[in-house]
């Protein structure tokens, strides 16, 4: 079948904000307005149509990312009767859900690399909040260009010209207001659209009706200000837009193109105001998704790399390239099976064909493939260039493989996840529970690369890392709600590193020659200290071939292999810089496994004349509460080693900013409910490793030899 909507009218979008600000009803209205969704769900009703795990409605935050399609011709153009109308008129969205919990920036970050482009959706009391603005640097680092939301405008306190100030200060210049509220709180009762200077209301029970009126005499002249500083905005960062301004001959389609231009330059972010759940504004804020957001091929074409050359190449986000397409999420469905959610960069995805993972060298067949809508999923044969699905029951595949036609593979980057910096004992509860506990923990493995599996050498435990305490947590929840799967935790473990301070050098010898083959290994490595977070790197400086090539890959097996487990209290060793220089070999007794031995000697000879220390992983907090708690509070996070960075007001609120070591915030969030009567919220996330002070770091070595003479 051909495609119905050329790649041109299509959109891949998605809504971030910080937690509570309102994406998901944003989202809801958006699914119900676009006609897909045909019933609306209140959030605290727990009927929402994104979301898919029970305990997301319950908690009321997102984790996953699920992609759904959904279509819509501009409000303000004449509304399609029949089905060709529809689909000649129509823009397809793609809405890939993006998680709104800090501890999940990794799965924020994987969607935003598979989306063109998104609405950041603000909280019109609080404005600029701590995760929008991680998220909005994260939106900059992958050049997503965006449009703006400032949803709640009903609620008491709401203030857009606030917002605005918050997002001018903490984020951006370049924007301006493109649609202006009418009245605010229980005022607010539709908007100014500042392009075609009419007002806008939402009537019918679900504010489906878009009205568009003329202006109110009375409103006439505040909306003439706004509308002097946007498209004063405007023109000065578009020149064509700017000639046509200065002749004072324009009309609304030269301010769309000259704010779609400037969308896509980076340029210029339209905001827009409403109350998503108050029914009002979304449906201009799809116009602006059609209108402002980029196709795929507004972008640069994705770039890769050829496994077979090493080179970089390019791709041309058309049905006639070679197919290519990254998998950015799975999810095990209990009734479908494993859902592989894939972006296709290039050519055509078929059902039947066969494809290369070209991540893994594994060749596939693709069975079957969908769509996923708001409340059906719909099975397809074909996914275009551009376009955004899922392969269905295809259980091999990971997050971030890359799936290509095999006699053209290319590789996209893949994405870089941070190591857990938590880990935690897992145990079933029962034998029924430990038989499927292994396979259950794996599943949510394969969904979430910064949630990991591991077993203590020593005592055989299982044990689960991640990125927070929370992060845990809803995966142990997990495993009983959707895996049946009860189990008891241990108290949560710090992940410490050991790196060294000082350059050493160290000599590692793996010789043993008693009668027949022997074994023959021999090396000299300098250990260096590497900028934190930097992990780790291998030089060769070997010259004159004193070991030969072949034996130099197994010295650096052996010495990744020993960093594992560091010299002070067997916590890996990161943030080093080791060079091979010297050493020696044997004819007839070098092997592999001796050069690889020898490698581990030398390592860890080096790293314990590298005077080692112990890093402590260190989180970001911004922790909010009613400013009659903020002597306790800071006094509290005081005796935990943070350091408070910053504090201000927001709002009603105070915010206060610091660092702190993760080791001293387990439990935080009881604690600071019971400091504020219940009123202080905070957000953790993973921020960086620092050495740990002296006397700690005594004893937990004292405590690491303790448990191991035992
Ligand atoms: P998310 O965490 O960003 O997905 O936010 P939700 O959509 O779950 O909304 C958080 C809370 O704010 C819920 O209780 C919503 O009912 C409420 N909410 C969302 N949008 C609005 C709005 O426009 N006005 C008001 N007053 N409340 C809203």
């Amino acid at each position: 079948m051909p495609r119905l909507y050329p790649i041109e009218k299509t959109r891949n979008i998605g809504i971030i904000a910080h937690i509570d600000a309102g994406k998901t009803t944003t989202t809801e209205r958006i699914l119900y307005y676009t006609g897909i969704s045909y019933k609306i769900g209140e959030v605290h009703e727990g009927t929402t149509v994104t979301d898919w795990m029970p305990q997301e409605r319950e908690r009321g935050i997102t984790i996953t990312s699920a992609a759904v399609t959904c279509f819509w011709t501009q409000s303000y153009l004449k509304q399609p009767e029949t089905r060709e109308e529809r689909i000649k008129g129509e823009y397809k969205i793609n809405i890939i859900d993006t998680p709104g919990h800090v501890d999940f920036t990794a799965e924020v970050e994987r969607s935003l690399r598979v989306l063109d482009g998104a609405i950041v959706v603000f909280d019109g009391v609080q404005g600029v909040e701590a995760q929008s603005e991680t998220v909005w640097h994260q939106a900059d680092k992958y050049k997503v260009p965006r449009i703006c939301f400032i949803n709640k405008l009903d609620r008491i306190g709401a203030d857009f010209e606030f917002c605005l100030k918050s997002i001018e200060e903490r984020l951006t210049k370049d924007f301006a207001l493109i649609t202006l509220p009418i009245g605010q709180e229980k005022d607010f009762k539709g908007v100014i659209d500042l392009i075609s200077m009419k007002e806008v209301y939402f009537e019918g029970e679900r504010g489906e009706k878009v009205i568009y009126k003329e202006i109110d005499p009375s409103r006439k002249n505040e909306a003439e200000n706004w509308r002097h500083i946007f498209l004063e905005k405007l023109a000065e960062r578009d020149e064509e837009f700017m000639e046509k301004y200065l002749a004072n001959e324009f009309n609304e389609i030269d301010i769309r193109q000259a704010i779609r231009r400037q969308v896509l330059n980076y340029n210029f972010i339209p905001v827009y105001v409403g109350s998503a759940l108050d029914n009002k504004g979304v449906q201009l804020l799809l116009d602006g998704v059609v209108d402002f957001l980029p196709s795929p091929i507004d972008l640069p074409s994705p770039r890769g790399i050829d496994p077979l050359t090493n080179q970089e190449i390019e791709r041309k986000p058309t049905d006639d390239e070679a197919f290519s397409a990254l998998v950015f999420k799975i999810q095990v469905d209990p009734y479908v099976g494993t859902l592989s959610y894939v972006r296709v960069y290039s050519g055509i995805l078929k059902a039947g064909m066969t494809v290369l993972n070209t991540t893994t060298g594994e060749t596939l067949r693709i069975g079957r493939i969908a769509r996923m809508h708001a409340n059906h999923r719909e099975e397809i044969e074909e996914l275009f260039a551009g376009d955004i699905g899922t392969i269905v029951g295809i259980k091999t595949l990971k997050t971030g493989d890359t799936l290509a036609d095999p006699k053209k593979p290319i590789v996209y980057e893949k994405i870089e996840f941070a190591d857990p910096v938590i880990w935690m004992k897992v145990e079933p509860k029962t034998k029924a529970d430990q038989e499927k506990m292994g396979l259950a923990i794996k599943a949510l493995v394969d969904e979430d690369p910064t949630f990991k599996l591991s077993q203590d050498p020593d005592t055989g435990d299982t044990l689960i890392g991640g990125m927070g305490e929370l992060h845990l947590e809803i995966k142990v929840d997990r495993l009983k709600r959707e895996f049946n799967v009860e189990v008891n935790v241990g108290k949560p473990q710090v992940a410490y590193l050991e790196t060294v301070t000082k350059e050493s050098v160290a000599e590692g010898k793996y010789i043993r020659q008693s009668g027949g083959r022997g074994q023959y290994g021999h090396v000299w490595l300098k250990v260096e200290p590497l900028e934190r977070g930097k992990g780790f790197e291998f030089v060769n400086a070997i010259k004159g071939g004193i070991i030969p090539d072949n034996f130099i890959p197994s010295v650096e097996k052996g010495v990744r292999e020993a960093m594992e487990k560091g010299v002070l209290a067997g916590y890996p060793i990161r943030d080093i810089r080791v060079t091979l220089f010297d050493g020696s070999y044997h004819e007839v007794d070098s092997s592999d496994i001796a050069f690889k031995i020898a490698g581990a000697i030398a390592l860890q000879e080096a790293v314990k004349q590298g005077n080692p220390i112990l890093l402590e992983p260190i989180m970001k907090i911004e922790v909010v509460i009613p400013p009659e708690f903020l002597g306790d509070v800071t006094g509290d996070l005081s005796s935990r080693r943070a350091k408070i960075e910053e504090v201000f007001d927001r709002g009603m609120s105070k915010v206060i900013r610091a660092k702190v070591p993760l080791a001293e915030m387990f439990g935080y969030v009881t604690v600071l409910r019971s400091l504020t009567q219940g009123r202080g919220t905070n957000m953790m996330e993973f921020s960086h490793y620092e050495p740990v002070p002296q006397n700690l770091s005594q004893v937990i070595i004292q405590n690491f030899n303790l448990t191991k003479s035992k």
